[in-house]
Order: structure tokens, then sequence, then C-alpha cells
């Protein structure tokens, strides 16, 4: 096989995959959108974005951005395919489903591989993310198998039900820093309820989706019932929210972007918007806790894939009690256990380190910060984008403590009293997730009930049972994710009543 035609497919492991990018005649691959069944090169019309490896800093690949042209092929498709899809019947949809989840599974480590190349986190951390990628085909594939609906009768004997059908065609739009296991939340049940849809993954990281387009040509997936779209915000991801023929959109990315894709869309009053946008999210301490499982979670949320998930917790709040105690062992905790290089990757772009690198600066250069790990990373960096994790206590206005940094970048700060506790945490204009972190179970409903964020996590972090809702409140998103909720995501319900005969 020549260099030029070796595809990402082609190298499922970490050595022959580094090895090849080391190569000197190497060229970056140049990925092809999943149109109607096929895979095609980039039209003439496309200009293309060059996607970089973060932990060298190296082009690995080209990405297509794909034209409103494209787009409107692609939605073309998916309304072609609708009908037939929507009338398949849930046994042979969850065969589907379970064959694509059969795909994935047989190339984990391809996936992983390339998921960490694109996006820079860890190997070990991208094998979590593809297998929970499995898991979306997986649960989706037998929740379609024993769903339940509401039937109810009026005091006059008149049967009422609700009626669900497929919605149609769906835009699925993904941000860059859990990839396939994002995109895949989507795809999974928008397929599995009947609707047929076009995809954008992030510019930034889009090499696991292309893996994923062979995989649903290997599960022989109808044409055009899920079809993929490379290309940036604008103009793809833009032109595919304000297609007309889209009935609606699943979108997870900034909050910016949620207000942009209200704005495109506000005259489209029937295309249905579900928005999972940005967090900061507090993590609260109080002073009952075992303080070793503690500091070890705290780190986990505040840490976990570079700080670069949507759910880390990047506002430590600490009982004035133990806080003598606290800071120096989740100091020494997160020296010891998170290690760039090792267990913390790279940050996914150079844009996105010079954010990060911004935020610190503007930290540094306020007398009242103390950098307790850390330090302001230089400004170019010389082979990847590599940033130590930073543990810092700020002033209470600094705007380390408002804005979405997605980054290793934690701050820490004292409170008193229970109501102060709360007060901080809820003082943000997101509302996506927090830790509450108490032995005192009484504590655990009465501050846990009180939080505004669509996720509590007691005493752990990251756990998701797959039927729960997800999402967020107030900046953070509109509309709740999985099991049921995803359905009503993807359906419509119609009410049928019916007198006795
Ligand atoms: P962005 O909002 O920048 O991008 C998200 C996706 O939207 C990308 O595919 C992007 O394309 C696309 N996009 C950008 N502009 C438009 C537009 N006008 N119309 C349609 N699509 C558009 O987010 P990031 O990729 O930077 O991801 C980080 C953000 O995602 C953070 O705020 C994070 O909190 C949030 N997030 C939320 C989660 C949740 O469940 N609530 C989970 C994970 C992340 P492109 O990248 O090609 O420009």
């Amino acid at each position: 096989m020549s260099s030029a035609s070796i595809e990402p497919w082609d190298l499922p492991t970490l050595d022959a995959a580094e090895s090849h990018l080391r190569q000197s005649a190497f060229r970056p691959f140049h990925l092809r959108n999943l149109i109607n069944g096929d895979l095609l090169a980039a039209s003439s019309d496309c200009d293309s974005i060059a996607s970089f490896n973060p932990k060298t800093g190296q082009q690995f690949a080209s990405v297509p951005n794909s034209s409103p042209d494209v787009v409107d092929q692609a939605v073309r498709a998916a309304e072609q395919a609708f009908p037939a899809w929507a009338a398949t019947s849930p046994s042979l949809r969850s065969q589907y489903l379970q064959r694509i989840a059969a795909g994935i599974e047989a190339r984990r480590e391809l996936f992983a591989v390339w998921e960490s190349i694109d996006q820079g986190k860890t190997l070990a951390r991208a094998r979590v993310e593809i297998d929970r990628a499995v898991s979306n085909f997986r649960y989706f594939s037998t929740y379609i198998l024993h769903q339940e609906t509401h039937a109810r009768w009026t005091d006059t004997n008149i049967l009422t039900y609700e009626h669900r059908s497929p919605k149609g065609v769906f835009a699925l739009i993904s941000p860059w820093n859990m990839p396939l296991y994002l995109l895949t939340w989507k795809i999974a049940p928008c397929l599995a309820f009947g609707c047929t849809a076009v995809a954008k993954p992030s510019e930034v990281t889009s090499v696991s989706a292309y893996l994923l387009a062979t995989v649903f040509q290997e599960a022989e997936l109808p044409a055009g019932v899920i079809n993929l779209v490379f290309g940036g915000g604008n103009p793809t991801g833009s032109a595919l929210i304000r297609h007309p023929r889209v009935k609606g959109v699943s979108f997870t990315g900034g909050t910016a972007t949620g207000r942009q894709i209200r704005r495109d869309t506000v005259d489209e009053i029937g295309k249905y918007l579900s928005l999972e946008l940005g967090g900061k999210n507090p993590t609260l301490v109080f002073e009952d806790v075992d303080l070793e499982k503690a500091v070890a979670t705290a780190a986990a949320a505040a840490f976990e894939n570079q700080g670069e998930i949507c759910l880390c917790g990047s506002r430590v709040y600490v009982q004035r009690s133990i806080w003598d105690a606290f800071l120096p062992r989740f100091v020494q905790y997160v020296r010891t256990n998170y290690v760039v290089g090792k267990n913390v990757g790279a940050v996914v772009s150079l844009p996105h380190y010079r954010k990060i690198r911004q935020y610190l600066t503007i930290a540094a250069d306020d007398p009242a910060t103390v950098f307790h790990l850390g330090s302001v990373p230089v400004e170019t960096p010389e082979s990847g984008y590599w940033i130590e994790p930073s543990i810092l206590t700020v002033s209470d206005s600094s705007c380390l403590l408002k804005d979405e940094i997605f980054g290793p970048v934690v701050t820490l700060t004292p409170f008193d009293t229970e109501r102060e506790a709360i007060e901080k945490a809820n003082d943000s204009e997101y509302g996506l997730a927090s830790v509450l972190l108490t032995n005192d179970g009484s504590r655990m409903r009465r501050v846990g009930e009180k939080i505004d964020a669509g996720l509590v996590w007691v005493n752990s972090w990251l756990v998701r049972e797959l039927g729960t809702p997800f999402g967020g409140m107030k900046a953070s998103g509109t509309g709740r994710e999985g099991g049921e909720y995803s359905r009503d995501v993807f359906t419509t319900v119609r009410t049928l009543h019916i007198p006795q005969a």
C-alpha cells in the first residue's frame, strides 16, 4: 500500500499510527463526507481546514469545510431516507444499532488511538470514551424494544393514548472535548427512534466520526439514514441548523453558539431545539467529609481530560474549618496523580491553549491571586499544547470564578456556612453540574435540592445511567436527553381520543 493511500482506518495501534505520522513522506489524511451511503471527496466549492495533533502541534488531517450546497445534498439524502426508516420495526432498528455497537467495539483500540491523537486526551481516557460510545448504541438498541406509553380513560369512558412518531431529519452537532462519545449520544437515539440525520462533529476533532462512517457502511445502514458532513461552525454548522427541511437540532457546545442557533432559527417556530451548553460547575466540600476521598473526587472532577469536560468542577468551595487540612492534600494529590504527558493530555488546539493561558495571565497579574500549583505557560509552545494543572485562590470578583475556561485550571475558595456554600455555588450564569461532598445524609438532600444544576453528584462524579435526564439549567441549556427524555427529543406526540364503539 502506498503511503498516500493509507488511511487512519489502516493504522489500528498507537505504534503503527505514530510511526506513520513520523514518516518524512507523510501527507495529511483527507477526510471525506458520508452522504447517501458514500464517502465523497471534498467538492471543488469547499476549502479545507487543517487538523492538528495537540501532542505535537503537527498537522495530520485535512477536513473539508463543507459548503451550504454540500449540506443541502446531505439533508436531502436524509429526507429521502426518512419515510422508509421511520417505517422500520423497532427490532430491525435495534439490530442495526447492535451491529454498529459491535463494529466500534471490534475496533476499540483503533478508535481510541485516533481519538487520543486528534483531541490530545490520554489513550486511557480515550478508551473509556470509546466504550461509552458503544454503550450509547447498545442502550438505545434495547430501549426501543421495551417502550411504554400513557393511556388514560376519561370519566365518560373515552380511551385516550399517546401515539409517537419520529420527527424527521435532525441536525446533530457536537463539540471537540469528547468527540465520539458526544456524537454517538445523539446519533444512537436519533436513529433508534426512527429519525434520519445529518451530523457534524467539531472541525477540530472530526477523525473518529470519519472512522464511524466506515462502521455505518459495514453495518449496511440504508443509504441516507445517517450522513456526516465535516466543516466549521460557519458555513457548515450554520447552514445545517438553518436548513428548512431540518425538523430538529440536537446541539452540544458552547453557550454563545447555543444563543446563535436560537437566533438563527427564531422564525422556524416548529423546529425543535435541544441545547446542551457550557458550564462552570461548583464542587462543595463540607467539613464532615473523609478528607482523602474528598480530595480524590474533587481532583478527578477538576482535572480529568485536562479539565476539558463540560461537567468538570472548576470552582471548588471548601468549608473554612477544614481549609488548612484540605488545601495541601489537594495540591499534593494533584501534583502526584495528574502528571502532564502521563495522565494529563494536551489541550485541544493552539487557540484553546492561548485562551487558557490568557486566563492564567489575568490571574497572575492580580495581586490577590495565589498559585498553589501551576504557572502561566509560554505563549508559543515549541511542541504540543501542554498545560500543567493549576490550582489558584483568586479574588471574589475574578473572572476566573465566572467564565468557563475549559482547561486544567481550578479555583479554591473558602466558605463558612451551608447557606453561603449554596449562594456561592449558584452565583453563576450556568447550571450544568455540581459535586457535593459530605457524609451528612440530611445535608445531601438539603443542599443537593437547592443547587442550580441539572446534575448533582453526591460523593461521586461523572456517574451516568443512560436513562436519567441529562442537561443543564440557566445558560447551560434547554431540554434533557437520555432514555425517555431522548424519546421526547426525537419523536412527536399526538393524543388520540377514542370513544367506546
Ligand atoms: P462550540 O460551541 O464552539 O462548537 C460546538 C459545535 O458547534 C462545533 O461542531 C462547532 O463547529 C459548531 N458550531 C459553531 N458555530 C456554529 C453555528 N453558528 N451554527 C451551528 N453550529 C456551529 O463549542 P466547542 O466545540 O468549543 O466545545 C466546548 C463547549 O462545549 C464548552 O462550552 C462546553 O461546556 C460545551 N459542552 C457542553 C456539554 C454539555 O453536555 N452541556 C458537553 C460537552 C461540551 P466548529 O467546531 O467546527 O466550529
